[in-house]
């Protein structure tokens, strides 16, 4: 009887999910004394006039103003952030134009309010597993920090021997396809450092700064030109069951998404544009063609699609902040940001009349698992 009931739960766990999708999209405006951005009163709108002086409106599952605090985007993302306890695949993208708040939301800064996605994010998971332990679960934690940029994988992980953060190349384990549940994506040679405490958390994201830091005087602000991935495996064991769970959090800080003038675009650096706008391309191709329920999804098409596949489609999760720079002069790039969000769930309306998004504001993506106490999804 248990068990007839656990299938059931399940189905309609897999009913939930299908019914909403498993991609979200939430935008973020930063602060500006000038502010051409307009947020709506349902905090799931916003509006603003193009070059042109035509109005646009775009809907989302959720606005944050400018006011939003660090806390509150992250009280919004906790939901999905712990799922990955549950088995699930998830990803939170921050996308934008350089200087729009994508790190500010990914990593934000050191101070205790400041603290962006991915630290409160590892901490809340540290505090939920040592709850699971009471239960009878037992987690383990492994986090890889790796960077795209070129097309090329590096290991900001990796002894800061020059020369040698060249990472491998990505291997799935246990074949993506053939996992109830997916399986995962390894990059080869990356080092994968077990997480047990804050400290441990601090001491990985600290190495991962400071490889970026070294790069970006050395070759000119490659972080804006980069994809940043902080990959957190998460195994988890419930002993007297002996059931097995693996899930994944991916918290990608993407490369600027502005077009470089034509006139910039030459040498190395039309090079780093082209690649940039190919993997960002990608990333809006692979939802594309999950949104259009395509039968082939292009997940090869660049490393950091490949990279992150098990966590695009299938039963993965995904998140996008789409974070908005709302100074006047960058409205042309957020028109740009804006409609890529557009692209990743359909969300620009035809109407002026504000969103018409059929999704609530809920963000309910279901859930399974020892956290909800409901059965996961794993075997
Ligand atoms: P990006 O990574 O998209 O290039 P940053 O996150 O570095 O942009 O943000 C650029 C600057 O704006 C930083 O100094 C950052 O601290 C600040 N900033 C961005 N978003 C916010 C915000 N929501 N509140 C306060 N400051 C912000
Ligand atoms: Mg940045």
């Amino acid at each position: 009887a248990v068990a007839a009931t656990d299938a059931r739960r399940r189905e309609i766990h897999n009913q939930l999910v299908e019914l909403k999708g498993n991609i979200r999209v939430f935008c973020r405006i930063r602060p500006h004394p000038r502010s051409a951005v307009q947020c709506l009163p349902d905090n799931l709108s916003i509006r603003l006039a193009g070059p042109d002086g035509k109005e646009h409106t775009f809907g989302y599952d959720r606005v944050f103003r400018a006011e939003a605090t660090q806390a509150a985007v992250f009280e919004e993302v906790s939901d999905l952030v712990q799922s990955a306890l549950d088995g699930f695949k998830v990803c939170l993208f921050s996308y934008g134009q350089t200087g729009a708040g994508k790190t500010h939301t990914m990593q934000g800064s050191r101070s205790f309010e400041g603290q962006g996605i991915i630290p409160r994010a590892i901490a809340k998971i540290l505090e939920s597993v040592v709850k699971l332990r009471d239960q009878g679960w037992d987690y383990r934690l492994e986090a890889s920090f790796i960077e795209v940029y070129n097309e090329q994988l590096r290991d900001l992980l990796a002894e800061p021997v020059p020369g040698r953060r060249e990472a491998g190349k990505i291997h799935e384990n246990n074949a993506i396809q053939h996992q109830p549940n997916g399986g995962h994506t390894v990059v080869l040679g990356a080092q994968r450092l077990a997480i047990e405490s804050d400290a441990d958390a601090e001491a990985i994201t600290r190495r991962a700064a400071a490889a970026r830091a070294v790069e970006a005087t050395a070759m000119n602000a490659v972080s804006s030109r980069s994809h940043s991935v902080f990959m957190l495996y998460i195994t988890g064991r419930h002993e007297a069951s002996g059931t097995q769970l693996q899930g994944s959090l991916n918290l990608v800080d993407l490369a600027g998404s502005e077009r470089l003038a034509r006139s910039q675009a030459e040498g190395q650096r039309a090079k780093e544009a082209c690649n940039i706008n190919k993997s960002l391309s990608s990333l809006g191709d692979v939802f594309q063609a999950l949104a259009t329920k395509a039968t082939h999804i292009p997940y090869r098409n660049s490393k950091l699609t490949h990279l992150l596949q098990p966590c695009l489609g299938g039963s993965g999760k995904t998140l996008m902040v789409v974070n908005v720079n709302p100074e006047p002069e960058s409205v042309q790039e957020s028109l740009c940001s804006l409609r890529f969000a557009a692209k990743v769930n359909q969300c620009e309306t035809a109407a002026k009349g504000g969103a018409q998004r059929s999704i609530s504001s809920t963000q309910d993506w279901g859930g399974a698992g020892p956290l909800t106490g409901r059965p996961s999804l794993a075997p």
